[in-house]
Parts: structure tokens; sequence; C-alpha cells
């Protein structure tokens, strides 16, 4: 009898072909590891995703990553918008608090890029890069780590059933991951209560290039420029406000944040669909376990207002193709725990000050009593006449990074 273990399908196995297990994907296949990514939706829906919503904020450094990957060259020129300066509103408070890149070497705080052009890019190069094959149409249905291997299930649409195995699993299925629980990892999350509805809106005026936020009571507004004209509008309401506003008539809610706005932007028209987003923010309490990570959404699923999401994944994926480059070439092997860790020691670091920041914000411009108005307007006059925090802000936008070397 053969008790040789069962050969491996490939070096990792990635769960879900979304913006990060395909950033994963791409950074092994670059430095020669081979994955397997599976994703539930079917192959038209991932290669030709349909708009979002989502208008992405990148950082400089979340550029020079994607530059990296081989996907920044691959938006089309006209998809991707500068994003020149920001300035916040409180209230009716004329004053805002300004973000502009004056100081830091760069003309633009970052750039702005649809969610599903970033996803139909990242499939493309996928799809043709030799040591990544791609299963769409197949759900990930259970998972195994032991102690030589990481196995999961897969169910494909056809009814098929298959298992893989691979030296180390990774779980990029979303902040409400699945596979996060079946590995026996809790998370904190925080329910906002309230939803985001997204949507893009023509205007008379120019937009020139600046996102504006501004908190009013019981709701904020953002207005993020992008090209030709337009730009992504994002309305965040007490989350049973949202449900009732998605199904407002086009011209009442065209109307409303026109009104919002003070006419700053002049006449605007709806474009495509509203969609709505349910406000969760989600930390793992542990990224890594034995033969097994978690990246993207699934490890730490930010708030949008500070637009750190995805580039928090990137950052996360660099880190942990890294480790994992660093444990081939020296030949250790790919899933143990001591090869993971410095990834999540790495990745706390970088996203935990801003994780608990942003909902500490968050927290601050959505109360409506009386003194957390007050602390508000303040903060923002205070804030806006404090040179070094304002720099601070703009560089971690600006920052390029280093490149890791493996
Ligand atoms: C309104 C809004 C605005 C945002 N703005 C910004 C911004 O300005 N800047 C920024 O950096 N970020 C932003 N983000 C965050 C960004 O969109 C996310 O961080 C990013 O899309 C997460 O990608 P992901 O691949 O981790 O997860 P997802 O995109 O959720 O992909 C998960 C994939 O896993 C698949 N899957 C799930 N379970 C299984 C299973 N069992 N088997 C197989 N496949 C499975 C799903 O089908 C899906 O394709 C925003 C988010 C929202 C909601």
């Amino acid at each position: 009898m053969d008790n040789s273990p069962a050969p491996h399908d490939a070096d990792v196995l990635v769960i879900g072909a979304g913006p990060s297990g395909l950033a994963l994907a791409l950074a092994l296949a670059d430095a020669g590891l081979r994955s397997v990514v599976f994703d539930g939706q079917d192959e038209a829906a991932l290669a030709d995703p349909a708009p979002d919503g989502r208008d992405i904020a990148l950082t400089h450094r979340g550029q020079a990553i994607l530059r990296r990957l081989g996907l920044w060259d691959a938006f089309p020129p006209g998809e991707v918008a500068p994003l020149v300066r920001a300035a916040v509103y409180n209230a009716a408070d004329p004053a805002p608090l300004r973000f502009d890149p004056a100081g830091s070497g760069e003309s633009e705080l970052g750039h702005l890029v649809a969610n599903h052009v970033i996803r139909r890019a990242s499939w493309a190069a996928a799809r043709w890069h030799e040591g990544i094959a791609l299963q769409p149409a197949t759900r990930v249905t259970a998972l195994q780590l032991e102690t030589d291997a990481a196995s999961v299930h897969t169910r494909s649409a056809d009814g098929g059933e298959r298992c893989w195995r691979a030296p180390l699993l990774v779980a990029a299925d979303s902040r409400f991951s699945a596979a996060r629980r079946q590995a026996g990892i809790g998370a904190a999350m925080r329910d906002f209560g309230r939803s985001v509805i997204v949507c893009r809106m023509a205007h008379e005026r120019s937009n020139e290039g600046v996102a504006q936020e501004c908190f009013h009571e019981g709701h904020t507004l953002a207005v993020l420029p992008m090209n030709g004209g337009c730009s992504s509008i994002v309305v965040t309401v007490p989350a049973d406000r949202a449900a009732a506003m998605m199904a407002w008539p086009e011209a009442e809610f065209v109307a409303w944040v026109q009104a919002r706005l003070g006419g700053r932007l002049g006449a605007m028209t709806l474009q495509g669909t509203r969609h709505l987003y349910p406000l969760v923010a989600v930390y793992a309490q542990r990224f890594v376990a034995p033969r097994f990570a978690l990246v993207g959404d699934a490890a730490v699923g930010m708030h949008p207002v500070t637009a750190h999401g995805y580039n928090f994944a990137l950052y996360g994926v660099e880190a942990l193709a890294q480790q994992l480059v660093q444990a081939r070439r020296a030949g250790r092997d790919l899933g143990r725990l001591e090869t993971l860790l410095p990834y999540e020691t790495r990745h706390r670091r970088e996203t935990l000050p801003i994780y608990l920041g942003t909902n500490a914000v968050v927290g601050l411009f959505t109360d409506d009593r009386a003194p957390a108005k007050l602390l508000r307007s303040a903060v923002i006059r205070v804030a806006d006449r404090l040179n070094p925090l304002k720099s601070a802000i703009t560089r971690r936008l600006t920052d390029r990074g280093r490149a890791l070397s493996a």
C-alpha cells in the first residue's frame, strides 16, 4: 500500500478572485510560486465585472505596488482620475480642512480608479499568467489545516466536487470571510448602523480634481472627482434611511445631493444606478495560523471614509509575498507559522492604528449630540492650522513606500 502523502496541486491555494486574491496570485507568480485561485462567481462576471459604484482612491504607495504587479499600466488612461486636493467640511461651516500635495514632491494626493476596472485588469493579467490556475464558478465549501498541508473541498457550478492540497491556504474571501471562521479565527466587528449609497453623477461645473467630504447632521456626503465632468457620490445615512433613499425617484435623489452641495458643482444628473453597502468594519484577531493566512478585507475590512481598504490589501499582499518568496529561496516550508508570523506583525503594525483612528473619526463625525458637534467643529478649525498634522496625513497618501526586496 502506498502511504506517501497526496501530491500538492500548487504552492498556495487562494479563496477569492477579488482584487486582493488576484493581486496575491500575481505577486507570487512573478516570483515563480504557483497558485490556484477559486471564486464562486462565473467567468463572465469575473472577467468583465459590472460597475459596482465603488471608486477606489489609491495612495501613491498603492499605485507603486500596482505598477510592480503590471496592473497600473493596464488601466485605460481615461479610467484613472487624479485626486489633486481634498476638503473636509463640517455642516454649513464654509471653512474646510484642506489637504493638498504641496511640499510632497507629487502633483496630486492620489488617483481614483473604479473597482470594476481594477477587477477586470486583475483578472485579465492573472488569466494568462503561467503559474496561476483560475477556477471560476467554484466555491470552497470546507477546509482543513493539517500538519503537512492545507486542503479545501470545492463545489463547482456544474455540481462537480473536488479536494485540493497545498502547503498554504490564503483566504481573500471578503470581510465576512467564511474561511476565517472555518479556520477558527475570530474578528472584531463594528457595525456602524449606517449604509452608504454610491453612484456616479455628471455635473455642470468642473470638480477641479478636488475631493469633498461634508459632514452634516444625520448624514455625510463625499464627492470624489472622476474624469469627464463627473464625480463619484457617496452618501452615508442611517441604514433604514438608506433603504428609503434607494427607493426615491432618480430626480428626487439628484435634487437632494445637489442641494446638499450648495450648488458647488452646478446642475447634476445621475449616471448609471445607485448601489448600497452596509457599513461594517472588521479586524481579524489573527492574520495567520499554521498553513493559513488572511489577506484583503478578510484580514482588515475598513470603513471607506479614509479610503484605505484596498490600499491596505496591497500593502499586505506585498508583505506576505515577500515572506513566502524568502521562505522558498531558503528551502523553508511555506505554511509554517514561523514563515507567516512576520507578515502578521508587520500588517498589524501598519493597519491597526489607522483602523482604530478611522473608527474614532467616524464616531465623532456621526454623533449628532451637541458636545460632539462642537468638538468636530473645533477639530476642523484647529487641524486646518496645524501644518505638521496636515503634512503627516498628506505624507501618508503621497509616500510611495519602498519596493520590498524579496
Ligand atoms: C463604498 C466603498 C468604497 C470604497 N472605497 C475605497 C477607497 O477609496 N480606497 C480603498 O483603498 N478601498 C476602498 N474600498 C474598499 C475596497 O473596495 C475593498 O478593500 C476591496 O474591494 C476588497 O477586495 P477583496 O478582494 O479583499 O474582497 P472582495 O472584493 O469582497 O472579494 C472577495 C471574493 O471572494 C469570493 N468568495 C467569497 N467566498 C468564497 C468561497 N467560499 N469560495 C469561492 N469564492 C469566494 C467572492 O465571490 C469575491 O469575488 C471601498 C469599499 C466600499 C464598499
